[in-house]
């Protein structure tokens, strides 16, 4: 019998101790789906992703490139936050990530943009979580399109920084803008 990807999820021991369960936010017409982590202590407690300091950052990010919410819709690897904000183990990932995929099968974007290390690792190892060790990291992937096919599903992914890692580095910022270019290129 198919395993219903959102009890798979739920059944996991973060999601049982934590507040709410973040599924995403923005729009889901959208032709961009961005990727985050896990949500943290902000997005436990309001249960929508990305509103705590990295959240505040993104919404800095996309206005300087001329985008807002309207533009993109927004979930994480991991719905539920992990106790401390350690980590996502492996077993989680692999738990929570049937749940995504079918966020993405639903929505059907354009691009995919990963946030950090984990979102990008996941993809890379086309969701064979024992292979995301061996992948490269963002500092060397960011604003190259890769073609991703997985699960059913094809997809043009663009690595980005994660919001978190350019709060407080103007050099990362501007990389960043720089690969937006190249998102708002590929949706055209
Ligand atoms: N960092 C993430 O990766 N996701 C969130 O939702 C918040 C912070």
């Amino acid at each position: 019998m198919e395993v219903n990807p959102i009890k798979l999820a739920k059944d996991t021991e973060i999601c049982k101790d934590c507040i709410n369960v973040v599924v995403g936010k923005g729009n889901l017409n959208a032709d961009i789906l961005f990727v985050g982590e896990a949500p943290g202590r902000k997005e436990d407690e309001q249960g929508e992703p990305f509103v705590g300091a990295s959240g505040k950052n993104l919404d800095k990010l996309l206005n300087s490139v001329g985008l807002s919410l309207e533009d993109i819709y927004v979930a994480n690897i991991l719905k539920c936050r992990p106790p401390e904000n350690r980590d996502p183990l492996p077993e989680e990932i692999r738990a929570h990530t049937p749940w995504l995929l079918k966020q993405i099968k639903e929505m059907n974007p354009k691009i995919v943009c990963s946030l950090g290390n984990y979102a990008t690792k996941f993809f890379m190892a086309l969701g064979e979580v024992d292979n995301m060790k061996k992948q490269p990291g963002i500092t060397s992937v960011h604003g190259k399109v890769q073609i991703i096919e997985m699960d059913g599903l094809k997809f043009r992914l663009i690595p980005l920084f994660h919001p978190a890692a350019i709060i407080y580095n103007r050099k990362i910022q501007g990389l960043w803008e720089e690969d937006m270019e190249i998102v708002k290129k590929e949706i055209k």
